[in-house]
């Protein structure tokens, strides 16, 4: 195997030279940014108004690791009485890393640059529906002088493919990401070869809008929050919570702005939601739309195929109010422009709402009140809290979720744990006593 080959050569190069070799990426990916972003656009209907910026993000991906490629092996000094211990890191060996459709390339940066940073050589399974920028991302790495054999690319359908890699010997690690029940799928394959796993899944995040908080820029944030990159976003704030007192003056300023969103061609500059990824993933948002109106939430906004726009997978923007947290509207993962909106009485009560999910991945808490921003983001499920802020990203931050959103964490340090093994080395610096046996 071509991974298992190219590894101990890659794991050897001075760590100086694998983090030149990763800025060499870095500049071709922004030598490349509108083509990527082009085909990003064609593979994956987001919009180009998204997507212009998505190579630019992948670039800080490669830079960052890169700039850590030299210390990502260092470790701890822990001297004890007559030993020292002291702990390194080194990579684990070949990695497979299995990514989904959303937002492809930036994604697979995210995984691939610390994986290589670590030492690791890579096996890249792309999602079946955009496979595109993963094969560009391939020959850009080939053409920065990253050996034959360090990044790999094997297309193909998850339950083939995907479950070859995950079950192969050779394979010591899957980075993965992707839908809550692929990654159980992954972990049943990967058991009898005893794999590391790092899970990166599914999110029913919270938005939950105090009365207090600074309401207009509240407002922006929901709507960017689910409504950008066609709700097809992992961290998406799908729940908006909203204090009862301003709950319906809010709504009615947010199904005001809903209304105004342009759904049309992803190329064109003005467009804010393109068409989903699809015919399949339509199907599924608009089967949503179905089931909340059984449950007997309203629909205050969209949910409906726009008119005009031809047989595209478009899908208007949508908001169903005046739900409750048992509903599945508000419980499972619609994955599109989709908004099903909660009032609450009390912060016990937001905060029971909010934590009502099998998910655990982000939450979003609008306050005017510093002690209320900080309990109670304490006291929420997630692994990931903003306060006042939509989802901005600072690449040394753990990145991942509890509960069914997820095992481990990425970002920073957290990434070379788990591309590599830590190891301890305790020396004796003097003449301990040894038990004389036999
Ligand atoms: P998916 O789980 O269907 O597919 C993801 C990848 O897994 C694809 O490459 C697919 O081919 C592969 N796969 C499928 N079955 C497999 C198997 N049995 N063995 C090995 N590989 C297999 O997910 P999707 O529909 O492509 O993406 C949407 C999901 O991804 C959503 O749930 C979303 O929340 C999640 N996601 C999570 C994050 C995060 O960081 N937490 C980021 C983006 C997307």
């Amino acid at each position: 195997m071509a991974a298992k080959a190219a590894f101990p050569a890659w794991r050897d190069i001075p760590a100086a030279e694998r983090k030149t070799r990763l800025h060499a990426v870095a500049d071709l990916i922004e030598a490349n940014s509108e083509e990527i972003a082009l085909l990003e656009v064609l593979d994956t209907g987001q919009t180009i108004k998204f997507m212009s910026k998505a190579a630019e993000r992948a670039a800080d991906n490669f830079r960052f690791f890169a700039d850590r490629a030299e210390s990502a092996q260092d470790g701890l000094a822990l001297p004890t009485d007559g030993h020292l211990n002291y702990t390194m890191r080194q990579p684990i060996g070949p990695v497979g890393i299995i990514t989904p459709w959303n937002t492809p390339f930036m994604l697979s940066t995210w995984k691939i640059a610390p994986a290589l940073a670590a030492g690791c050589t890579v096996v890249h399974k792309p999602a079946e529906w955009s496979p595109i920028t993963a094969i560009r991302l391939a020959e850009l790495i080939h053409e920065a002088g990253i050996p034959p054999g360090v990044v790999n690319v094997v297309n193909g359908m998850g339950e083939v493919a995907g479950k070859a890699l995950t079950e192969h010997p050779d394979i010591k690690a899957i980075g993965f990401v992707g839908d809550s029940e692929t990654g159980k799928a992954i972990m049943r394959q990967g058991s009898d070869t005893l794999k590391r796993v790092h899970f990166e899944l599914g999110g029913k995040n919270p938005v939950v809008v105090f009365a207090d908080s600074d309401l207009e820029r509240a407002l922006d944030a929901v709507l960017f929050m689910i409504y950008s990159l066609n709700g097809e976003r992992c961290t998406s704030s799908s729940r908006l919570l909203v204090e009862r007192g301003i709950y319906d003056d809010f709504i009615a300023r947010l199904v005001e702005r809903v209304r105004n969103l342009k759904v049309g061609d992803p190329f064109d500059k003005l467009t804010d939601i393109g068409p989903l990824i699809h015919p399949t993933h339509l199907e599924k948002v608009m089967r949503y739309v179905t089931v909340g109106c059984e449950e007997g939430a309203t629909l205050a906004a969209g949910g409906n195929r726009p008119e005009g726009l031809g047989d595209g997978n478009y899908f208007e923007p949508t908001l169903f109010a005046a739900a409750t947290g048992d509903m599945r509207i508000a419980q499972e993962e619609v994955f599109g422009p989709f908004l099903t909106a909660l009032p609450f009485d009390s912060e016990d009560e937001a905060l029971a709402l909010a934590n009502n999910t099998k998910y655990g991945l982000a939450a979003y808490l609008w306050t005017g009140d510093v002690r209320r921003a900080h309990t109670f983001s304490q006291r929420l499920d997630a692994g990931m809290i903003w306060v006042n802020s939509q989802n901005v990203r600072y690449l040394p931050t753990p990145f991942g979720g509890m509960k069914s959103s997820g095992i481990g964490r990425d970002g920073g340090d957290y990434s070379f744990d788990f591309y590599m093994e830590t190891k301890n080395i305790d020396v004796a610096l003097g003449d301990h006593r040894i038990p004389k046996l036999g």
